[in-house]
């Protein structure tokens, strides 16, 4: 290579350089308002049957209620104090435009899990790696791998399971451990990933490049994992379930 080919070479480099930092850092990022997800759980998903949770955000009282057994003005039936989607410490710790919605299912075999919703909003505080908050919590994570679930009319869809030993205080106040599961998928308007990383890759090259933030949900079950490990028969079949149910174009 010449001189002069190399001072090109080399000027041109430092002007994609500087677009690439000018577009990161000066143009204005707009947040669209299209989601790859509905805010809305169904009361059935193939042979699950839910049941929306609301919390009460009185610290002396702290409910949790089926929305079945709710009345009609949203009140807590223990206190009389309002109902709301996310738990008081959720909505203390997360940023305000985040929304998160909760809901129980229950399948005729007797599993019991937790489906919950994180609408991220404008700030990436919004959507944790999962696995800092479990172990925040003071939880202890045994494994992690991903689970391929086949969706009827579809790719299959891949999401993270993480066996996870659920520490809690029992009533006599000493530590109790529970075998249980975090599985979680992440969902924009163009793209689905099972992994943290990706979804900060995403974010990020649609901001450089498309000076824009879609809005992310992260969809996360957990129960427990019973011995004989139908758990995780049972977790396929709720996440296909509730795919198209939660899937705006179906
Ligand atoms: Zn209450």
């Amino acid at each position: 290579m010449d001189r002069s080919t190399s001072t090109a070479l080399t000027v041109l480099l430092a002007v994609v350089l500087a677009a690439t930092l000018a577009v990161a850092t000066s143009t204005r990022v707009v947040m669209t308002d299209r989601a790859g997800i509905r805010m809305a759980f169904p009361d059935k998903a193939g042979t699950w049957q839910g049941e929306v949770l609301l919390y009460c955000h009185n610290p002396e009282c702290r409910d949790v209620v089926a929305r079945s057994e709710t009345p009609e003005d949203r009140t807590c039936p223990t206190c009389g104090e309002p109902l709301f989607e996310a738990s008081l410490d959720e909505t203390t710790f997360l940023p305000a435009d985040t929304r998160i919605i909760k809901s129980r299912f229950q399948d005729p075999e007797g599993h019991d899990f937790m489906v919950s919703i994180v609408q991220a909003g404008q700030d990436r505080a919004s959507i944790h790696r999962p696995q800092l908050c479990l172990v925040a919590q003071g939880n202890e994570i045994s494994d992690s791998r991903t689970l391929t679930v086949d969706i009827p009319g579809r790719d299959p869809l891949d999401i993270t399971v993480l066996d996870v030993i659920f520490r809690h205080t029992a009533p006599d106040g000493t530590m109790r451990t529970t075998p249980g599961f975090m599985a979680y998928w992440f969902v924009s308007p163009d793209h689905e990933t099972p992994s943290h990383l990706t979804r900060m890759g995403w974010m990020a090259l649609d901001r450089v490049f498309k000076s824009r933030i879609d809005r992310w949900h992260y969809i996360s079950v957990n129960g427990y994992r019973d011995p004989d490990s139908s758990w995780v028969e049972a977790l396929a079949s709720l996440v296909a379930g509730l795919y198209p149910e939660l899937t705006p174009s179906s």
